[in-house]
């Protein structure tokens, strides 16, 4: 880990991670709910384009779609209204996850879809026995056979986003450097620290992934200033850029290691994947 002696976005010395080892055996997973409230702050982005660095890195990753908006499926090019799903897994009409995940364009990433009937869900499961456990007893039978598995939550702190956070032992934030960033983080973390206190004790803050940064306006500066002033180290080093090479990825079903391999992005994703493993957060 080289110091270049220059300051990253973040205000800390830029530092060179090397690649991390390559992984002889596989497993159990870190299981981490990509989670924030507010919708178009690079959840999805972040879940397809992190799992892909990562699975580059052999690791193996599930991305897990949690929206009944079924936009990770459809970014990872999974036809998710003409296979089983999620919804399938969490009302036990499919017991085995296997069935119901596919495999990506990307190898080692693989992915379990939703599609809208997962909105339905959330009604169905407020009757439930230990309603808010049952992501995590359907994860706990596949975790041995992944090193990450990363929920891609829906923009809300429902009944499926308390699912997604007992299932899991992290949470990541992204926070996109725009207007009101931190507005409801707020609310988020004392969701977060609800559920360590009543459902998940072990449940950590694996931390805030900064979005959409642009450098050139002093507002995204100072947005991504008042995060690192309010998270400090958990906020990672790494911060994605604004590009509109990752939209485009995501209408292509491809990711953007593929889809824009020399594109800052990609770049970016991949030392952010660097980061989490050289952090310890996944294996
Ligand atoms: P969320 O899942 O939090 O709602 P998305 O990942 O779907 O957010 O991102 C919202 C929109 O912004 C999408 O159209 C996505 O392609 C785009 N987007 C995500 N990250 C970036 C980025 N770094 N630069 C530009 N556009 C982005
Ligand atoms: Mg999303």
């Amino acid at each position: 880990m080289a110091d270049k002696g220059e300051l990253g976005p973040t205000g800390r010395p830029v530092r060179v991670i090397t690649p991390p080892e390559f992984l002889e055996t596989h497993g159990p997973a870190r299981i981490i709910a990509m989670c924030n409230q507010k919708g178009g702050v690079g959840k999805t982005t972040t879940t397809i384009n992190l799992g892909a660095a990562l699975a580059r890195y052999g690791r193996k990753v599930l991305a897990v779609d949690f929206d009944p908006q079924g936009a990770l499926s459809a970014g990872l090019g999974v036809p998710a209204h003409e296979v089983p799903t999620i919804y399938d897994l969490m009302l036990g009409k499919i017991k085995n996850p296997h069935e119901v995940i596919q495999g990506t364009a990307t190898p080692g990433l693989d992915v379990i879809p939703a599609n809208i009937d997962l909105s339905a869900a959330e009604v169905h499961l407020v009757s439930e026995v230990a309603r808010e456990q049952i992501l995590g007893s359907v994860l706990r039978r596949v975790v041995d056979d992944y090193d990450v598995i990363l929920i891609d939550c829906q923009p809300s702190l429902g009944l499926l986003t308390v699912n997604a956070l007992t299932a899991a032992h992290g949470v990541l934030i992204p926070l996109a450097c725009e207007y009101f960033a931190l507005r409801g983080v707020a609310l988020l973390i004392e969701t977060i620290e609800k559920v360590r206190d009543r459902l998940n004790p072990a449940l950590e803050l694996d931390g805030i992934i900064a979005t959409m940064y642009d450098p050139r306006t002093l507002h995204a500066r100072e947005v991504l200033e008042r995060v690192v002033e309010t998270f400090g180290e958990k906020t990672f080093d790494t911060v994605i850029g604004r590009t509109v090479k990752l939209p485009d990825a995501s209408v292509a079903a491809q990711s953007i290691l593929d889809y824009a391999p020399s594109n800052a992005a990609a770049e970016a994703y991949l030392t952010l994947a660097r980061e989490i493993v050289q952090r310890g957060i996944v294996a």
